[in-house]
């Protein structure tokens, strides 16, 4: 069943992938330091101001998590992992003076993501999520390149509302989903408009090199057509939250377009040649860039095992 709706799912972002990669050719990458560094709380809590009512939560080692502290309760992007389930419900509590969170927004599914959903589901809270997300976190999934397993969350726990496009909440918070496949296909982005804030979870790196989840449906064309994608969601004002590291500019953005838009057509070069991942990862595709993404090598196995799944005749 599944394999039905990969392959169905394949040729489409094929064509997306190709289409976006061509579209990223600008030359000239130069280096930037993230424009938003930005404004940290004062103190020592680990949460950066987006605005009064919009807060990036930080904590050693942790995804980003974005927290919105409104009237009718809190809204969080993404939720950690659950070994810091309690410290973030404690600088939630303390950012929102006691709100309740009624809403939690699961990017993806991994457990980087989805530490408070068994906590909140159990407390009735709305989790909300890309229908492919939801299955994902209701079956066992392990990753044939290092054998890392991962249970499938209770019932409870996984997200009770899913939607496949776009969707929208009563305060203006909109949503939708990112059809690319860049980190999974399940990968969604939550837009705070009044703030002009961009929450696209791992979709979206700037700490390191992302995980290229291929187990999941993730590829490097996906990458770099989701780079296009997000780019048509934001202006120049836009402040845009990455799964980690600090919050990103358009100019940010364009800047890793044109990256990833270099590396997928190296690598599909390298395919086209027959060479494997091994050579793929000595011919050095990433060698301009590692100066300031960090050692490729895990990267570049990955996202070239991931156009196996995807360019590959037979896939
Ligand atoms: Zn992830």
């Amino acid at each position: 069943m599944r394999e039905q709706q990969g392959l169905t799912l394949t040729r489409r972002h094929l064509l997306k992938g190709v289409v976006g990669g061509a579209a990223g050719l600008v030359l000239g990458a130069s280096r930037r330091v993230s424009a938003a560094a930005a404004q940290a709380v004062s103190g020592s809590t680990g949460a950066q101001r987006l605005a009064d009512d919009l807060f990036v939560l930080q904590l050693p080692g942790e995804a980003n998590v974005i927290a919105h502290t409104g009237a009718n309760g809190v809204v969080l992007v993404d939720g950690g992992s659950t070994k810091v389930a309690d410290a973030l419900m404690k600088m939630i509590g303390e950012l929102s003076r006691g709100g309740q969170v009624q809403t939690l927004f699961n990017t993806h599914w991994h457990p980087e993501q989805t530490g408070l959903n068994e906590a909140l589901g159990k407390a009735g809270k709305t989790i909300i999520s890309h229908e492919n997300t939801r299955l994902w976190l209701s079956t066992d999934i392990t990753w044939s390149w290092n054998g890392q397993q991962f249970k499938r969350l209770p019932k409870v726990a996984q997200p009770n509302k899913t939607f496949y496009t776009t969707g929208k909440l009563d305060s203006g918070i909109r949503y939708g989903y990112i059809p690319d496949a860049a980190h999974t296909d399940g990968d969604m982005y939550v837009y705070f408009p009044t703030q002009n804030v961009l929450a696209v979870g791992d979709v979206l790196s700037n700490q390191g090199w992302p995980v290229v989840d291929w187990q999941t449906g993730g590829w490097i064309g996906g990458i770099a057509g989701a780079m296009q994608r997000l780019q048509a969601l934001a202006n120049d004002q836009t402040r845009i939250v990455p799964g980690r590291g600090p919050v990103m500019s358009l100019a940010d953005l364009k800047v890793q377009a044109t990256m990833y838009a270099t590396i997928y057509d190296r690598l599909t070069t390298l395919l086209n040649k027959g060479r494997g991942p091994s050579e793929a990862v000595a011919a050095k595709p990433t060698k301009e860039f590692d100066a300031q993404m960090g050692n490729p090598d895990e990267f570049v196995r990955r996202a070239f095992e991931s156009l196996w799944a995807y360019l590959s005749p037979d896939a």
